[in-house]
């Protein structure tokens, strides 16, 4: 069996977050790959518009400032998780597209995804496990979230 040589980890920050990396940090371990860590940050709510969404009329978001607590929570969830040598990037977008998109330009040869996390759970939307496996030029691991 070839090793994998770039693991890419999924972080959503929900509380299936932590079975993830632990799964993939011990694959990154025993493969002795490199670790890239990505979180989407989803400028809009995760609903579908169907369910029209009550928002205030003057909602605003600054988007550096999400950024930047994104690229903290990162910088504490992969110090929990012995991680902190990995890389960390934080996009604005939807993940399906982004994790996709970070794949196929950063070469990763597995991908690290929750079975369900946010949206699986929450919403009757397909969940970004779902989304991402027909988009994938690589393998990809999801973790089966025990709840
Ligand atoms: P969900 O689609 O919310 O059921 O999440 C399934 C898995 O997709 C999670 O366990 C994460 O690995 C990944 N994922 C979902 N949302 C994000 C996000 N915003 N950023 C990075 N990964 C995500």
């Amino acid at each position: 069996m070839s090793n994998y040589t770039h693991i890419l980890i999924a972080v959503d920050f929900s509380s299936s977050a932590d079975q993830v990396l632990k799964k993939a940090a011990d694959i990154a371990q025993i493969n002795h790959a490199r670790i890239s860590l990505l979180h989407v940050v989803e400028y809009l709510p995760p609903i579908d518009s169907a369910y029209e969404p009550i928002l205030a009329t003057n909602w605003s978001i600054d988007e550096n400032e999400l950024l930047d607590k994104a690229k903290q929570s990162l910088a504490e969830i992969s110090k929990k998780h012995s991680l902190s040598n990995s890389q960390q990037y934080v996009q604005i977008g939807t993940p399906k597209y982004e994790i996709s998109q970070f794949v196929k330009g950063h070469q990763c040869d597995l991908v690290v995804i929750g079975s369900h996390g946010r949206h699986g759970i929450n919403l009757l939307l397909g969940s970004t496990a779902n989304a991402v496996l027909h988009e994938m030029p690589c393998d990809i691991l999801a973790v089966k979230i025990k709840d």
